[in-house]
């Protein structure tokens, strides 16, 4: 079914580009539904409610099934099957992707979401005036495709290419260099995983330099809001203190607050560069089949649209 040439063999390795790519995209989803167990707790109540949450039994305050992911699963694969349906990423078929899952009736939706989406289905317009109350976690929650769609192209066009999928909902430009960080970030651990992870770090600590909002401090981040420098200090400093997929995950979500949301972006990131070996078995049993399937076959698909392997630029139409 996918015309998967190599141009490169060690990108089709088993641990290569393919398994850090479907790492990704399971690690976003398995960081979800773990972490919407405890979604808006703090550390305490986990703590004398679990102990150490670490197993996906879904519950929480949406009262999900064991394996239930929430909206930033669902919006991610909304975005993706776009994308591959449009051969590249288009403001308005991304636009009728997000409200056509609106009208699915989600088990979860974010303000500023449906903000947008209804702004979409009223004006008929792909983007939202700039408005710096709307720097929440939603854009890079779900950016996830744009990510890999994108990879292999300048910087210029993985920025245009993130941001008309942001933009739709989210449109502000302090979100907006969080975004690009963890693009930057995602993008280095899928390319060279072996050299990533003191970049990655790096780029972290530089998007704190530029942005004094993102800046790390000593001072451990718990209960992170849905303020994307809150829940990027949250990931960040999990994913530096940790070495492996498990144990990072585990730490950020059991930080409370938007813990479905911190997981998703920490899975993301930690599965791009442990790749999906590192992912625990029980926790891949454990995730919804359906969706399962949906992220790995979709990860192949935005693959084979990407410059990297189509040797094509990928067109971002706004
Ligand atoms: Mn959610
Ligand atoms: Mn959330």
């Amino acid at each position: 079914m996918f015309a998967l040439v190599p141009k490169s063999r060690a990108h089709f390795e088993p641990d290569g580009l393919v398994s850090r790519a479907q790492g990704a995209y399971l690690g976003l989803a398995v960081g979800d539904a773990l972490g919407a167990t405890v979604e808006f707790m703090t550390p305490r109540e986990i703590q004398s409610q679990y102990g150490e949450h670490k197993d996906i039994t879904g519950g929480g305050w949406l009262k999900l099934k064991p394996g239930q992911v929430t909206d930033d699963t669902e919006m991610s694969l909304a975005l993706g099957d776009a994308i591959v349906n449009a051969g590249g990423v288009n403001a308005l078929s991304i636009c009728q992707a997000f409200d056509d899952w609106l009208r699915t009736k989600p088990v979860d939706v974010g303000n500023t979401v449906r903000r947008g989406v209804v702004r979409f289905r009223t004006h008929g317009t792909p983007r939202g005036e700039v408005d710096e109350f709307d720097a929440g976690n939603g854009a890079v929650m779900r950016m996830f495709p744009v990510i890999l769609a994108s990879l292999g192209a300048d910087r210029v066009t993985v920025a245009r290419a993130a941001e008309v999928q942001a933009h739709v909902t989210h449109n502000a430009p302090l979100a907006d260099a969080g975004m690009m960080a963890v693009a930057h970030m995602t993008q280095r651990a899928l390319l060279n995983p072996d050299k990533a992870f003191a970049d990655m770090l790096a780029t972290a600590h530089e998007l704190g330099v530029r942005s004094k909002k993102y800046i790390f401090t000593k001072k451990r981040e718990e209960n992170p809001s849905g303020f994307l420098p809150d829940t990027l200090r949250a990931v960040f400093q999990s994913f530096s203190r940790t070495d492996g997929f498990e144990a990072a995950l585990i730490e950020v979500v059991n930080r409370g607050g938007d813990a479905d949301t911190t997981g998703a972006i920490l899975g993301m990131i930690a599965g791009a560069l442990y790749g999906k070996a590192a992912i625990p078995k029980r926790w891949l049993n454990a995730l919804d089949k359906n969706i399962h399937q949906a992220c790995e076959r979709q990860a192949l698909q935005l693959l084979e649209l990407s410059p990297i392997l189509s040797e094509k630029p990928l067109r971002v139409e706004t």
